[in-house]
């Protein structure tokens, strides 16, 4: 028998009951990266002292194809993923990304988001939502231009992110998420500022600790801000409490102004690891399943996929690997952990 037969009951259902890893945890997530480039070089991400001039990205046949894409996740849904996030890199580098976005959105049940740092939104919120794109995560570290210029590393003016995020709200593709990387002693200040700005606008800020990613950016636990102190900074100010998440796994814990004037998150890997509920599976640029944003490995799918694989043993494939995973490395992150080799945020899709 198939795991066709087996998991989906049979080849003709579109959506199948979803597969379970070890730890009997469900997959429901796939981000998809659809870039290894960015116009940015975010110094937590992709630090410009590595990803330079002479940096290596992928060449263009090492990348998945659009129709490629869109085959593994209509395989991916058939094992029970719902949430398909595109990322990258900067996805909206890609050209005619709104053309993948009309793909992946004929997968029937499918929620479909996109992260991005905003500045190209101008120019393509409309056809994004158009193409069916649902909403927008949009990156922001600071509302001072120097301090986001400084954490970017980039000249694109803060302003044209927060022209990003407008040409969102008029596309309709709302509510908009705005993830903030928060490092110490260099936008903390930007915690109650992101807070004041986006009350009452609908959108929801997401504080995110600084994450041990890759091998490049540096990272040391003393620059973490810790969920605790992000959530007694802004309580001095506003009262907050805290609200039930919106379906289990999800990984910012939320939080709501008393006033009724908004909410936002917090999404601390670091210091309250959330793997128990991790549902998450990432497809690199280049077709390489990972079931951990901190693996080292991941399996190939780009191989069999172009050796003319057909539906039945792509889908064992992946469901053989997401059976067969036990990641935990937040909840087991120690010294030892650090030195292992971890693949880059840029390439396997934050
Ligand atoms: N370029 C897009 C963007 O910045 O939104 C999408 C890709 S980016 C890798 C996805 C998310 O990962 C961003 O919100 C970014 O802030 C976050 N991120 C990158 N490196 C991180 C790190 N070291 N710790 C925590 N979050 C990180
Ligand atoms: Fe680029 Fe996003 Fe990484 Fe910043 S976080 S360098 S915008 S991929
Ligand atoms: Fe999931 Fe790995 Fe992060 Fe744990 S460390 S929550 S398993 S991606």
């Amino acid at each position: 028998m198939t795991v066709t037969e087996t998991r989906l009951g049979g080849a003709s259902s579109a959506l199948g009951p979803p597969v379970v890893d070890r730890l009997r945890r469900p997959l429901h997530d796939v981000r998809i990266s659809v870039t290894d480039r960015c116009n940015f070089r975010c110094t937590y991400c992709m630090p410009r002292e590595v990803f330079g001039p002479d940096y290596q990205f992928l060449r263009r046949d090492e990348i998945l194809s659009f129709e490629e894409i869109s085959r593994l996740a209509a395989l991916f849904a058939r094992l029970g993923a719902r949430k398909f996030r595109i990322t990258g890199g900067e996805p909206l580098l890609r050209k005619r990304i709104d053309r993948l976005v009309k793909m992946l959105s004929g997968i029937e049940g499918a929620d479909l988001a996109l992260t991005t740092n905003g500045v190209l939104l101008p120019d393509q919120a409309e056809a994004l939502a158009v193409a069916g794109l649902e909403r927008v995560t949009i990156s922001l570290d600071s509302l001072e231009d120097h301090v986001h210029r400084q954490m970017g590393d980039t000249t694109a003016p803060v302003d044209s992110v927060l022209a990003g995020i407008s040409a969102a709200e008029r596309a309709g593709l709302t509510p908009i998420k705005i993830n903030t990387v928060v490092r110490r002693d260099c936008n903390e200040s930007a915690i109650l500022d992101l807070v004041r700005h986006f009350r009452g606008s609908g959108h929801i800020v997401r504080f995110i600790e600084f994450m041990d990613v890759g091998m490049t950016n540096g990272w040391s636990l003393g620059e973490v801000v810790p969920a605790d102190e992000i959530l007694a900074r802004i309580g001095e100010v506003y009262p907050i409490e805290p609200i039930d998440a919106n379906y289990p796994g999800e990984v910012a814990r939320r939080y709501r102004l008393l006033d009724g004037s908004g909410e936002f998150g917090i999404v601390a890997s670091v210091t309250r690891p959330f793997c128990g509920g991790c549902t998450r599976a990432r497809l690199s640029t280049d077709g390489q399943l990972f079931t951990c944003l901190f693996a080292s490995q991941g399996l190939d799918l780009r191989g069999p996929l172009r050796a003319d694989a057909d539906d039945d043993e792509l889908l064992a494939i992946i469901a053989g690997r997401w059976q067969s995973r036990n990641d935990r490395y937040s909840e087991l992150r120690s010294k030892a952990t650090v030195e292992i080799p971890r693949i880059e945020m840029s390439y396997i899709g934050g």
